[in-house]
């Protein structure tokens, strides 16, 4: 019992000690202030206007290209004539791209422009997609989704924000540093694909088998993902600048019971919908384990000098203070699933009479998964819970593994994170994990090296209209894009 005393003794002794030390170093080292020493490209005040200017009348022309994808439909054969008409636009809109660049439409429908180099190092890609959202809330937009109209230096548009401003920034940029006569140095790859939003196994997955059948090297991806934003990083007052290494996979798990049917004047004890909902029960009041480790450390890490004095303390101990780092994440719907694999019932079914008792019963839970989670292990932990050999589980529909995460360093990641600095001033830039999906997961094959991140700041409104109603940017935002593009251009 002594032995016992002291040991605890020493280690509360050895906790108070190892917390003022954190707590000194905390209080020691201020909110670190942000020096940014990468110069951004030279342009004088007027040019950069004529950027902006050009630049958005430009996107709301794009903006009225209608390719939509709508899920359960042959989306290809739909948006095939827009498709084409815009291609045939961007080639006239950006003349001197057209000319010097090779433009070849892969399957069809999706774009692969190249713009050589002098140098032969492996090409720098970047990607975005062609294809938006449908828009069954139209009637509620203040402009017409597809009019593409600017009102006092706001353009409204589906597609302002996802994805067309990538492309057309993109494009944009290309243009401008061929007119300027700016060197390219490394190979330019654009890959403009054209069924993003209902998962890109025709467009770039196309385009990705593409390179690897001509062996064309891509040494890094650039691709949409998060922008410059306020407050999303809790106890950081700065911008911050998340550059995504990963996205969450995906798959949706079937739950099935089949029991004796019957009269519903003489039921069983327990029917189909009775074990299905104990099951669906249990699995809503599990969770699966949280995680703190890449690419979510990294973002905490790199985050914490910036941060107010509590949460510099929190984050910039992880080592002792995960448990409750883990607790306040868990607190919030969007924190919480960046640090664990989510699951959430989204299908019911049984039945279809009122007075007959339905001999089976299924449902559909999502899950989006952390890196390194699989979709195997995601199954066998459900078995588990379900722990009920009744109900039948398996994979709804083909789903996806999260992407591997790439590094938080060198060539791709460190040229975007200077172009960041430089462009957007009093900004942090932090890697991250993206929740939702991208075309990044049709390239795993291409390069391990995939960066999510688009130039614009994003304001609170410009977030909720992401695939919601009244989708917009300004000319200023929009502008600031292009010219981190160019910038960019200039780092490779
Ligand atoms: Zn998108």
């Amino acid at each position: 019992m002594p032995v016992l005393k002291r040991f605890l003794k020493i280690l509360g002794y050895v906790i108070i000690a190892t917390l003022l030390t954190a707590m000194g170093i905390a209080l020691l080292n201020q909110p670190k202030s942000l020096s940014n020493t990468s110069k951004s490209l030279t342009l004088d005040a007027a040019y950069r206007q004529s950027i902006a200017n050009t630049a958005l009348e430009h996107l709301a022309q794009a903006t009225t290209y209608r390719i939509v994808g709508y899920d359960d439909a042959n989306n290809d054969s739909i948006n095939h004539n827009s498709i084409l008409a815009f291609h045939a636009w961007l080639k006239r809109t950006y003349p001197l791209l057209a000319a010097r660049a090779n433009w070849e439409v892969i399957n069809q429908h999706s774009l692969l422009i190249t713009l050589k180099g002098s140098s032969k190092e492996a090409a720098a890609m970047f990607i975005g997609h062609m294809d938006v959202v449908p828009t069954p809330d139209s009637a509620q937009w203040k402009h017409g989704p597809y009019s593409g109209r600017i009102v006092k230096d706001t353009l409204w548009g589906r597609g302002a924000l996802d994805d067309k401003n990538v492309v057309i920034g993109l494009m944009e940029a290309a243009e401008r540093t061929l007119a300027l006569g700016l060197p390219i140095k490394r190979t330019l790859l654009f890959g403009f694909g054209h069924d993003e939003e209902t998962g890109g196994s025709h467009g770039a997955s196309a385009i990705a088998q593409h390179l690897i059948k001509h062996k064309i090297p891509v040494a890094f991806i650039s691709d949409e993902g998060f922008g410059v934003m306020k407050g999303i990083v809790p106890g950081l007052k700065n911008d911050c600048a998340i550059i995504g290494l990963s996205e969450k996979g995906f798959v949706s798990v079937k739950l099935k019971v089949k029991q004796l049917g019957g009269h519903s004047a003489w039921p069983n004890p327990e029917n189909a919908t009775a074990i299905l909902s104990k099951g669906l029960s249990k699995l809503e009041h599990h969770q699966f384990a949280s995680n703190l480790e890449q690419p979510v450390r990294g973002l905490f890490t790199e985050a914490a000098p910036y941060m107010n004095f509590g949460y510099r303390l929190l984050f910039s101990n992880l080592w002792l203070t995960a448990p409750l780092v883990k607790m306040v994440l868990q607190g919030g719907e969007k924190t919480a699933a960046t640090i664990r694999t989510t699951h959430v019932t989204t299908i019911m079914r049984a039945g279809n009479k009122e007075n007959v008792v339905p001999p089976t019963a299924e449902a559909i839970v999502n899950l989006r998964l952390f890196p390194g989670h699989s979709i195997a292990a995601a199954m066998d932990e459900i078995k588990d819970v379900l722990n009920d050999p009744r109900i039948e589980i398996s994979t709804y529909a083909e789903g996806r593994e999260a992407t591997p995460v790439s590094a938080a360093n060198g060539d791709g990641y460190d040229q975007i994170k200077a172009a960041i600095q430089a462009n957007f001033t009093e900004t942090v830039v932090v890697p991250g994990l993206v929740i939702t999906g991208t075309d990044c997961k049709n390239y795993t094959a291409v390069t391990n090296r995939m960066y999510r991140f688009v130039p614009f700041e994003f304001s609170a409104s410009n977030l909720s209209s992401i695939h919601g109603i009244n989708e917009h940017i300004t000319r200023k935002q929009f502008g600031k894009g292009v010219e981190f593009y160019m910038d960019l251009f200039q780092r490779l």
